[in-house]
């Protein structure tokens, strides 16, 4: 636990992660995976939960710092690398975006294409990591090795035992890559794809590195402990997206239903979720439900999203932005004061709040004039500028002048006139 007092006030949230370890501890419910033989000696007994908010702040319990391999949890990293190189739609003419609704290993393809059906099951990861811009497997990976250190904030270094282990037994990635190369929908020899896609697997990470990871994609693609920006905005939504409806392979429809959160967990014991513009937690412990997903992780995390109200469906009761409107008297103007957030709802209850002062204005003579103050006013996005510009040019054609007061002067409704604060 802490001991920086300036962080004793965050305590309650590692007071959280730690009873959810306690919790789940004593839960011996799953299998380590050994299909790839390497990944069986895992301890089961290890637990570790750490959670990375968008400010850069970590939080953590349990053994957070055991090494494991990202497995599938590489697997969205590599799809934002390949759709960075070649946009969405060139990366949906070759990686669907459906959910299979099968297991994580089978052969979900499109039965007139051979596309698989997205990059969170093996068959879209081996064509997604067969994108990756590079001039063979060794650029290639490189590449990724560079961008999901990137993410993580560190060099990621390869587990060169697990990567054996798997090229010595991986065969039905092996068979699924031939079936791809066959209907062409896998643009590069089969050995090339799956040394790059095992290499990817076998990168090795902690829970903390996880979070980290998670953390990049909540916080827009950009690192938020060290501040570099890994991937493009674009990317880290379309990722999240993906991540939302594909992540947990053929369970990923209840996890969302119940967890509600962006996931992906790999056969290593590793499960990643994050919660947009919040945080990232990553989670270790090896023992897998039938479904190839880390039993006390899935727990843990079902806990935290209904404890700490995170699904991404809720949306807590908003707000009305307008603080106050001041009715036109005599020759002062009309003055709306907003605050917060002004987004599309936002505006729509501004320009909703206004019709009392229509009323009045048709009923006196002009000329009339209307203020926005945004003083408490902190950010306005995109939509309800246009919104507020449209009411400008509508006012303007009734003779009413709108103009926007804002004594730090940012400019939040650029193509406003300004006046000064009323
Ligand atoms: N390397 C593993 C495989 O391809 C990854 C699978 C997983 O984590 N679900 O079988």
């Amino acid at each position: 636990m802490s001991t920086d007092p300036r962080r004793q006030m965050f305590e309650p949230i590692e007071v959280a992660l730690e009873e959810l370890r306690e919790r789940y501890l004593p839960d011996d419910r799953g299998e380590v995976a050994d299909d790839i033989p390497e990944l069986a000696k895992a301890d089961p007994g290890h637990f570790g939960l750490s959670l990375v908010s968008v400010d850069g702040h970590r939080y953590r319990a349990g053994d957070t710092d055991v090494a494991f391999t990202m497995q599938s949890i590489s697997k969205p990293f590599v799809y934002a690398l390949a759709l960075a190189d070649h946009g969405l739609e060139a990366m949906l003419d070759r990686v669907g975006a459906e959910p299979s609704g099968e297991a994580y290993n089978a052969i979900s393809l499109d039965p007139d294409t051979g596309r698989p059906d997205n990059p969170m099951i093996n068959a879209g990861a081996i064509v997604s990591a067969s994108l990756v811009a590079g001039a063979g497997a060794e650029e290639r990976f490189e590449r990724i090795r560079t961008t999901l250190s990137g993410f993580a904030g560190r060099d990621l270094a390869l587990d060169d035992r697990v990567y054996r282990s798997e090229m010595a037994t991986g065969d039905r990635n092996r068979a699924l890559a031939y079936l791809m190369r066959s209907t062409g929908a896998l643009g590069c020899p089969v050995d090339e794809a799956i040394e790059v896609y095992f290499r990817q697997c076998a990168l090795s990470v902690t829970a903390d590195d996880i979070a980290t990871m998670g953390a990049t994609l909540a916080n827009n693609g950009e690192n938020p402990v060290t501040g570099q920006r890994v991937i493009p905005e674009e990317v880290d939504e379309q990722v999240m997206a993906v991540m939302a409806t594909c992540g947990m392979y053929d369970s990923s429809g209840e996890w969302l239903v119940r967890v509600g959160l962006p996931a992906k967990s790999g056969v290593a014991g590793g499960l990643m979720a994050l919660s947009p513009a919040q945080f990232g937690i990553g989670l270790y412990s090896p023992p897998l439900d039938a479904k190839g997903n880390s039993v006390r992780a899935v727990e843990a995390c079902r806990d935290l999203s209904a404890d700490f109200s995170l699904h991404l469906l809720h949306r807590p009761a908003r707000d009305t932005p307008v603080v106050s409107l001041r009715m036109p008297d005599n020759d002062e103007p009309a003055v709306l004061c907003l605050r917060g957030d002004v987004d599309f709802v936002g505006a729509e209850q501004a320009l909703r709040s206004l019709d009392p002062v229509e009323a009045h204005w048709a009923e006196h003579p002009g000329p009339h004039e209307l203020v926005l103050d945004l003083a408490r006013v902190s950010s306005v996005e995109p939509v309800a500028a246009a919104m507020f510009e449209a009411l400008a040019a509508g006012l303007a054609e009734s003779g009413v002048r709108l103009s926007v007061a804002d004594p730090r002067r940012r400019a939040l409704l650029a193509e406003l006139p300004e006046r000064e604060a009323p």
